[in-house]
């Protein structure tokens, strides 16, 4: 095939479909390209079957403490791990065949399977067909990192996705990296019976987090019986008769630990170095994230970065907001920017994290004068109600603005709860709106007014 469209969408991941159906519906024609599985990573690989195994693993740990309930179960809970993995595949492969088919019957929509590679700044090549488009928009997404650590060519790994293949539980699964991908896979393997060691170079889990938060999510874990190993210099493997050798000089513990399996978690890299970008002229930085400007345009006219690829995001939400930003300024007249974007995430461990805007880090170094507010779960109705009373929330504004720039909920529901927040700083409006609502009874959500009554300077 040799043929022109008015845009071509590279990658059918969090963006590029949704940016298909916008253009199709104004009348375009579009080619989108996917070289492996529609949906991309958070879909097949990422936030669908990790949140799956998440479910499961938080019934085996209720079902743990259903005495604590007046919930009398007769033996143990048994894992059968064949069907905790059958549950997240076929939630995966739900969504996966959705997209594939809303894809497939999008009018104006010519779906290309296979790897797609500049010729020019607007001509690709899949396979046999050469498609050109005075609009390119990549959204290739990224892989795990494979560190060059010593040994690691000689020892067999898991990754993010290999390990979703696992029908068996492992007996002692070793972790490289404490951030979230990390400690997801850490608690839900723990609470499945594994034993799990976390093994972070840095001094803290979650190093992006203020550290009250990073040493709060250790407890949590430690408390369930996964051992933190912080400050690990020189981490490096070797083959050992039980599995593999995990060499790692911490600042305490032993030098090696032995694991029958190990998940590297040690952050992600775009999928830009096989595209041909040189072919386009198109700029990346010294990572090979795509560099783009406010709008996601690159330095070429006419080609667009949007996702993971872009390096300005690392999430499903910060993917679909690309889609949304390029879609409103070339569909709708409108001047939308990234840096309008207010920074939020969550850590799906149980309890888990949900975070907004600046840590507490962050907004000292910026110099305002701050007022500071804090709540333990222990001091919310609804937790002690659930008996899940770990962690605290927090938050941070500025005491001549009143306006809230970040907070953490690490508590039941903190990943709902924290929205409330999220909205009032995006509506830009000072705290003490919030002191008026009326929130629901009993919630989380209803002591983040008491929370901003009681503020006070940082000390
Ligand atoms: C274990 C894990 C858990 C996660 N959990 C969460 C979470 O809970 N919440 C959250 O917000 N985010 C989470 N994420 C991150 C989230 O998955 C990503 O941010 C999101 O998928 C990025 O979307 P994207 O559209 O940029 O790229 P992707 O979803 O990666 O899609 C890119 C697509 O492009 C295709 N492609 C690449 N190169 C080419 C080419 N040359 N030709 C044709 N096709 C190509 C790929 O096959 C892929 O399908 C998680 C990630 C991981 C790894």
């Amino acid at each position: 095939m040799n043929r022109n469209f008015d845009a071509i969408i590279v990658g059918a991941g969090q963006a590029g479909p949704s940016l298909a159906g916008r253009m199709t519906d104004a009348g375009m024609s579009v080619a989108i390209v996917e070289r492996h599985l529609f949906g991309g990573t958070c879909v097949n690989t990422g936030c669908m079957p990790t949140k799956t195994l998440v479910a499961s693993a938080y019934a085996a740990h209720l079902a743990r403490r259903g005495a604590e309930y007046g919930v009398m179960l007769d033996a143990p809970p048994r894992i059968d791990m064949p069907k905790v993995k059958e549950r997240a595949a076929l939630v995966s492969a739900t969504s996966r065949r959705n997209i594939e088919s809303w894809l497939r019957g999008m009018k104006g929509c010519t779906v290309l399977t296979g790897h797609a590679r500049f010729e020019s700044a607007d001509r690709m090549r899949i396979g046999d067909d050469v498609i050109s488009a005075p609009r390119i928009f990549l959204n290739v997404g990224g892989r795990a990192v494979v560190p060059d650590m010593p040994g690691i060519g000689d020892s067999s790994y898991l990754t993010n996705t290999s390990i979703l293949g696992l029908d068996m539980v492992p007996k002692h699964l070793v972790i490289i990296g404490g951030s979230y991908i990390g400690l997801e896979f850490a608690q839900m393997h723990r609470r499945f019976g594994a034993a799990v060691t976390v093994v972070e170079k840095g001094p803290h889990l979650v190093s992006r987090e203020d550290e009250e938060v990073s040493e709060a999510i250790r407890d949590i874990l430690v408390a369930e019986g996964i051992e933190i190993r912080t400050g690990a210099e020189c981490i490096r493997f070797a083959p050992h008769p039980e599995g593999i050798a995990v060499g790692v000089d911490c600042t305490a513990g032993a030098p090696e630990i032995i694991g029958s399996h190990v998940l590297l978690a040690v952050g992600r890299r775009p999928n830009t170095d096989d595209l041909g970008l040189d072919k386009a002229g198109v700029a990346t930085d010294a990572r090979g994230y795509i560099e783009v400007d406010d709008s996601l345009a690159t330095n070429v006219p006419g080609i667009w970065a949007i996702g993971d690829c872009n390096g300005r995001g690392a999430f499903t939400h910060t993917s679909y907001n690309d889609f949304e930003i390029v879609a409103a300024n070339l569909l709708d007249g409108e001047a939308r920017k990234v840096s309008d974007r207010i920074p939020a995430y969550a850590l799906f461990i149980d309890p888990p994290l949900g975070r907004v805007g600046m840590t507490l880090a962050q907004a000292r170094a910026s110099g305002r004068p701050l007022l500071v507010g804090r709540r333990p779960m222990t001091r919310v109705g609804r937790a002690v109600e659930k008996g899940e009373t770990l962690g605290f929330m927090s938050v941070v504004a500025d005491a001549e603005t009143r306006r809230i720039l970040g907070a953490a909920i690490l508590g039941t529901s903190g990943d709902e709860a924290i929205h409330g927040i999220l909205d009032m700083m995006n509506a830009g409006a000072p705290y003490d709106r919030l002191l008026r609502a009326v929130p629901i009874h009993p919630t989380v959500s209803e002591l983040i007014p008491t929370m901003l009554g009681e503020m006070r300077a940082p000390n």
